[in-house]
Parts: C-alpha cells; sequence; structure tokens
C-alpha cells in the first residue's frame, strides 16, 4: 500500500506562491524562547505584525467563511498553508482552534460580529481561563464566580496554568454564575477585555518554561460578553475542547515536525 502523500496540483501552486509570500513577510531573527516563556515586547509586535497580515489573506483562519474574516479555501489548501506556516518554527499565530467555533454556535449575531471578524484579522489575541489551582480535570468544581450587578457582572476568581505568550486582548473565561445550582449547571463563560481594572496577570515559572497566572478582583464585566446562557457554560467548554482537543483542526494538521523534534532531542540525549 501507498503511505506516500500526494499532493494535487491546486496545493502545489499553491504552495508555491505562498513560499513566495511568505519569504517577503515572515518575520526573522526573532527571539523566541524554546519553553514557551512570554515574548519579549519586539518579538511580539513583529509576529502581531505577521498575523496581521495574514488575516487579511484570510489565512489565520483558511476554511472560515469570509464573511468573518476568513480564507474561504477548502481543507486541501488549508492544510498546504499550515504546513507552511510550520515550517517557519513560529509562536501559534492563530485564535481559531479555541472560542471561536464555540462563538458561532453559541454567540448572538452581535457577539459573533463583535468578536470574530477582529480575531480573523489578526487583531486581537484571547486566552483560554478555564484551569484554576484547584480546578484541572475536574472543572466542575471550579471557584471563580461572577455575581449579576444590575446588568453587568462581577467576576472573582484565580486561574492558572494559562498559555500565552502574547499579552491578551481577550479572557475566555469559566466561571460559576449561580453557586445555589448543582455543578455543571452552574457556570457560565464571559469574554472578558483583558484590559479591566481588577485583573492582575503574572508568569507561573514551570519544571520546564512557564505558564501564566491571572487574577480577576470585582472585575466588572458588561452583561453582553456573557455567550449564550447564564448556565450553559459546561456545554460551551466542552464545545470548545472538543475542537481544541480532538477536533477537525488536530487531525488536519501533518504532525512530522513534532516527531521530528522529538528524535532531535532524543539523539542530542544519546538515546537513540
Ligand atoms: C503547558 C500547559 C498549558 C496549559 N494551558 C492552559 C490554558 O491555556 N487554559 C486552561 O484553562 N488550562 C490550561 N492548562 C491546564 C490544563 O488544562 C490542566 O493542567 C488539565 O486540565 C489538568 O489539570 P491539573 O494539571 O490540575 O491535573 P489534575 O486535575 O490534578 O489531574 C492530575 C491527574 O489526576 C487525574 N484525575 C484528576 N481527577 C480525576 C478523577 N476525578 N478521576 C480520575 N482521574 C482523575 C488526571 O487524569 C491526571 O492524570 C495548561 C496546562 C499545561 C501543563
Amino acid at each position: 500500500m501507498d503511505f506516500e502523500i500526494h499532493y494535487t496540483e491546486e496545493q502545489q501552486l499553491f504552495r508555491a506562491a505562498l513560499r513566495d509570500w511568505l519569504e517577503w513577510h515572515a518575520p526573522r531573527n526573532l527571539n523566541i524562547p524554546r519553553d514557551g516563556r512570554p515574548l519579549d515586547p519586539e518579538a511580539q509586535e513583529k509576529l502581531k505584525e505577521f498575523r496581521r497580515k495574514l488575516g487579511a489573506n484570510g489565512w489565520l483562519a483558511p476554511s472560515w467563511p469570509r464573511e468573518y474574516g476568513g480564507g474561504g479555501l477548502g481543507p486541501p489548501l488549508e492544510t498546504v498553508l499550515r504546513e507552511e506556516l510550520r515550517r517557519l518554527a513560529l509562536p501559534s499565530v492563530g485564535d481559531a482552534p479555541r472560542w471561536l467555533s464555540a462563538m458561532m454556535v453559541w454567540g448572538t449575531p452581535e457577539q459573533r460580529l463583535r468578536y470574530v471578524p477582529p480575531a480573523l484579522r489578526g487583531e486581537t489575541i484571547s486566552w483560554q481561563m478555564f484551569n484554576e489551582p484547584d480546578a484541572g480535570t475536574d472543572l466542575a468544581s471550579l471557584r471563580t464566580q461572577a455575581v449579576r450587578d444590575g446588568s453587568d457582572w462581577l467576576i472573582t476568581g484565580e486561574k492558572s496554568f494559562i498559555t500565552g505568550r502574547f499579552d491578551p486582548d481577550l479572557l475566555c473565561t469559566l466561571a460559576v454564575t449561580d453557586p445555589t445550582r448543582p455543578p455543571r449547571l452552574n457556570l457560565g463563560i464571559f469574554m472578558v477585555d483583558a484590559h479591566l481594572p481588577g485583573i492582575t496577570i503574572r508568569t507561573q515559572a514551570l519544571l520546564m518554561g512557564s505558564e501564566r497566572h491571572v487574577e480577576m478582583d470585582n472585575v466588572r464585566v458588561p452583561g453582553n460578553c456573557l455567550l449564550g446562557d447564564p448556565f450553559a457554560g459546561w456545554e460551551i467548554a466542552q464545545t470548545i475542547l472538543e475542537g481544541e482537543r480532538g477536533g477537525f483542526d488536530s487531525r488536519l494538521v501533518d504532525d512530522g515536525g513534532t516527531i521530528k523534534s522529538v528524535l532531535q532531542y532524543l539523539r542530542e540525549q544519546g538515546q537513540v
């Protein structure tokens, strides 16, 4: 049986044009720590500029509809795009696998237009804030609380092990919206503006690399930042995690780069 990957003529032409484009536009000589630490301001700025250029072509979300800022390409060309971006070995430049799909399912038409096009144009960076110091695998035990105050919500709590190499604009935050309701039926998801007062972000050192720790102290969030129903957070989180951990997005990408880098590491360690 032939296990070789064969590319169509359309894919090959697209790859050639894309390589030319990347030759001109991809940033070079960036200081990118290998351990996942936050990027320095200069690297962030150059990569953000590159994201905006990719976004202007719809290439941050190649197969998304053009009306939302996607590229309108099919999976075959999306595969080529992802392979070529991966070759550059830059930190992940897209937001797509995470809350964006959930926004299309659960968001109001107004919310979709408010959040999705700027993200796909490369103008905003979001972090996913589910995990807490005492709530990892068991997200139903999380403690961050969102309390209604008129038409706003006041959010207080801590989130840990949050991935974020770029400084964020939006924090997609899972919180308890009514502690009197049963677990899983008491959660809501908010798109929190990361620049609001009451938000403190620290870098959390790990044995290898680092992640981020975020404290929210009575952060006032407008009611229209709640995604879907106030008690639909569990279901929305499942929509997001399905996309992130096992969905279409993960299957599409050729993982040859990861396998190669693991082999290289083992060779360096004298293990193979
Ligand atoms: C590099 C990195 C990046 C991350 N980025 C993000 C991010 O961007 N956003 C975010 O929200 N989170 C993020 N996380 C957090 C991640 O989602 C959690 O680490 C994960 O949910 C597991 O939680 P935990 O580490 O607290 O482990 P625990 O929940 O303590 O689990 C430890 C072990 O116990 C097992 N276990 C736990 N509870 C049970 C149970 N009831 N029954 C059986 N087995 C159980 C687990 O399967 C696991 O093997 C990140 C974590 C890492 C390491």
